[in-house]
């Protein structure tokens, strides 16, 4: 059979290459290539997964419990807490709902690179505003980038794969030159690991949050169930409204409910372990930043080695060495926070190649 394609089709999604995951790791490598969580799922996790019966019914659709619990937990109304299978869906559900072919929607890069994807699949236009030199977002230029066609602006604390915050002040002095009939997703994804008092929290000030704004964020990274697809975001209720139309209804499993109410339950634990790994973070900083590397001043899980046009040569030595990290293009590679022991292992292969970059 021949390989063209065999029926008619948007030619935009056609030339869309699909979703490639990060390289899975051997069994003797370690994988730090995907900002998981290297700790062992909870016992009370995997009890709620052992117990889950009625798996011949669908699940609740509005995955009511667990927006119950988050809505008291933050102070708001339930219906002002949205659910999906992962944030990344509800990121495309109001790239959806927002913007279509004319419409534009700026976000800093690099940053996550779902963006791009998700609005092509839209057909909207992407308006991409570089990173300072330190790897933060230019929220000055991403401000003036806006037009009459600004759909929706995406706005990445940490952001990753690069590390910095936006600080709360920053993050006000921007909203206020926004105008207030745009979108602005304040994507959160790595909240859980920020110890830098000056950064903004979408969710912890509310009050000062416009209808405007969505926080964004997951259980998939501090709550260690990336692979249960949970994700969550607070804003208003319209807006809300708006994700819940464009939602594939039902994708949020009754499994991963009940694993991520248990997580809420067991949040003591949890924040000990992402404490481990912010640790880890700050002995893998100072140890790279003592070899010579700059590393940009990260917050997430997460480190940005600036390896630039060295970045495929040096995460294939990496590999080599075996921990899996991700290169992106020519611009660096994004090492996670993983296992106690990739600190040193990290540290020192880094050392053996910080004297051949170009
Ligand atoms: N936002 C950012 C910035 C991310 O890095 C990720 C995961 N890599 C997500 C959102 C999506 O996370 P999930 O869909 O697992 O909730």
């Amino acid at each position: 059979m021949t390989d063209s394609l065999p029926i008619r089709a948007r030619a935009d999604i056609a030339a869309l290459p699909p979703y490639r995951q990060g390289r899975q790791a051997g069994a003797d490598a370690f994988k730090l290539s995907s900002n998981e969580n290297p700790f062992e799922p909870l016992p009370s996790v995997v009890a709620a997964l052992q117990g889950a019966t009625g798996v011949n019914r669908y699940p609740d659709a509005s995955a009511a419990l667990l927006r119950a619990r988050l809505a008291e937990r933050f102070g708001v109304t339930a219906d002002e807490v949205h659910i999906a299978a992962g944030s990344v869906s509800i990121l495309l559900q109001l790239v959806l709902a927002t913007s279509g072919p004319g419409d534009e929607i700026i976000y800093a890069w690099r940053s996550f690179e779902a963006y791009p994807g998700h609005v092509k699949i839209a057909g909207a236009t992407a308006v991409e505003v570089p990173l300072l030199a330190d790897g933060r977002h230019d929220l000055d230029a991403m401000a003036a980038a806006v037009t009459d066609r600004t759909r929706l602006i995406i706005v990445c604390s940490p952001n990753n794969p690069t590390g910095p915050i936006v600080t709360q002040t920053e993050f006000e002095q921007f909203l206020a030159r926004i105008p207030a009939d745009v979108l602005v997703i304040l994507d959160e994804a790595y909240a859980e690991f920020v110890t830098d008092p000056e950064a903004v929290d979408g969710l912890r000030e509310l009050g000062v949050i416009r209808p405007n704004v969505v926080a964004l964020r997951t259980f998939s990274k501090a709550y260690g169930l990336a692979g249960l697809r949970v994700g969550y975001a607070v804003g208003h209720r319209r807006v809300l409204d708006l994700a819940r139309s464009t939602a594939i209804p039902l994708s949020v499993t009754a499994a991963a409910e009940s694993a991520a109410l248990v997580s809420l339950d067991a949040e003591a634990e949890l924040l000990d372990r992402v404490r481990e790994l912010t640790d880890r973070r700050a002995a893998l900083v100072d140890g790279l930043r003592a070899q010579g590397w700059r590393v940009p001043e990260t917050q997430g899980n997460f480190v940005w080695l600036d390896t630039r046009a060295d970045s495929q040569r040096i995460a294939a030595t990496f590999d080599e060495g075996g921990i899996i990290v991700r290169p992106y293009g020519d611009d660096g590679l994004r090492i996670s926070i993983g296992e106690a022991e990739t600190v040193e292992k990290v540290l020192q292969i880094a050392a053996s190649v910080v004297d051949t970059l170009a």
